[in-house]
């Protein structure tokens, strides 16, 4: 016997007849021998809806009271699946956030837990009951509604299997596991059984949407085994773990996965001066606009000047180059350019650590498709390129062939 916390998202509870059936999927768990904590977010599309109403009154509508208006929509819910249980013969009870004792701090709209007492939760599962808990939400320390950020229900699944030591945290979502890429651009990806932590986070951060970032770095932090898996599908979907088992890491594929990013925008500042202070130059309006600098690359100089090029998010493409258009003039730039036409694409795997020569298999690869390649950088666990956003799809595809992924490793 063992103690599941499993969080159903917005699609899974999209409806009545869905919630019904996530009863029916939280039964089958209970009938197998096991205590269950049950997450859920607000039906689907609600989140949304309750923001859009806020928006009508007020269009600059936040804070406390936005919390309080969104965090109904996770109660709709945990009520109705406690009433599916209670109908089908099961004990349920339902708990808000505040009720379950989940403590955050007070940044309303996107706090973070600071702890959780689960006496009361503890008590139910002892008793027999399934506790069905609304997720994205908990209370500051005076009582106030909070709300964790969208997408938060991920985490609170992942905090309450942290506190309640639970066996696992399943999440249940309308996708059947973690890809070795996106389906969309690559239909022959393939599911992954198991995936790290830490490659899951690098793949997270590029772009790969299955899992609120934050819940994973939480499962991490505090060793909670993570699985993904449908909510309409039987499988074992994807498990999300510190390391690959013995018996796995002999087979352990030297990438796991291809990420990809289209929302890059790179810009580039050449002919400047080669002395100290220039990077704080260019860089510090940049960061003072609150802008976030992906890659950073300086040439080296041959004739006492250097060029700098970085990347930034698309949307801050237009802040950027107008500031840097200050900043050329101001230090007698030879050349100010930018290109918003750029995507990264990036290969992770832990198994870079003990295997040489990935990173020229990556370039070669992209080579033999006659991509060009505009930057690039590494990390312990990953490489990324920056190319011409037309060759995304193809980059993809020929690296997805190129590391094997495609096979059952
Ligand atoms: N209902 C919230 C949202 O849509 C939280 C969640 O679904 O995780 O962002
Ligand atoms: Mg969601």
């Amino acid at each position: 016997m063992s103690l599941l916390v499993q969080k159903f998202g917005g699609t899974s509870v999209g409806s009545v007849e869905r919630i019904e059936a996530v009863a029916d999927k939280v039964i089958s768990y209970k009938d197998a021998g096991h205590d269950m904590v049950v997450v859920v977010s607000a039906m689907s599309g609600e989140t949304n809806r309750l923001v859009d109403l806020a928006k009508q009154v007020d269009s600059q509508a936040g804070g406390r009271e936005l919390d309080v208006l969104l965090t109904t929509g996770e109660q709709v819910t945990i009520a109705l699946l406690a009433m599916a249980l209670e109908k089908r013969g099961y004990a349920a009870r339902s708990y808000t956030g505040g009720q379950a004792k989940i403590t955050t701090d007070s940044a309303h709209n996107k706090a973070r837990i600071k702890s959780i007492d689960h006496v009361r939760i503890t008590d139910d599962l002892q008793d027999g009951r399934i506790v069905v808990v609304a997720g994205f939400q908990g209370v500051d320390e005076q009582d106030n509604i909070t709300t964790l950020g969208r997408g938060g229900s991920d985490t609170t699944g992942v905090a309450l299997a942290a506190a309640l030591r639970a066996d696992e945290c399943q999440i249940f979502t309308d996708v059947d596991g973690v890809y070795t890429t996106d389906p969309r651009v690559e239909p022959e990806a393939r599911r992954l059984d198991v995936i790290t932590f830490e490659e899951m986070l690098e793949m997270a951060s590029l772009g790969s949407k299955v899992l609120q970032i934050r819940a994973v770095e939480f499962a991490q932090k505090y060793k909670v085994p993570l699985r993904v898996l449908s909510s309409f599908e039987e499988g074992d979907g994807t498990l999300i773990t510190s390391e690959y088992g013995a018996d796995k890491s002999m087979e352990q594929a030297l990438i796991s996965g291809i990420a990809f990013n289209r929302d890059e925008a790179q810009l580039t500042i050449n002919g400047v001066s080669d002395t100290p202070g220039v990077a704080y130059q260019i860089l510090g309006p940049i960061s003072d606009a609150n802008i976030e600098v992906d890659m950073i690359l300086q040439n080296v100089s041959a004739d006492g000047t250097t060029d700098f090029t970085f990347t930034v998010h698309r949307n801050d493409f237009d802040t950027a180059l107008k500031s840097l258009e200050k900043t050329a003039a101001q230090l007698n730039a030879r050349e100010l350019s930018g290109n918003n036409k750029i995507v990264k694409i990036s290969i992770v795997g832990v198994g870079m650590r003990s295997h040489a020569g990935i990173a020229s298999r990556m370039f070669e690869v992209l080579a033999n498709e006659g991509i060009n390649i505009l930057m690039i950088s590494t990390s312990e666990i990953k490489v990324s390129v920056v190319v011409d956003e037309k060759y995304l799809e193809l980059g993809v595809r020929a690296l997805h062939e190129g590391f094997d992924l495609k096979t059952e490793s």
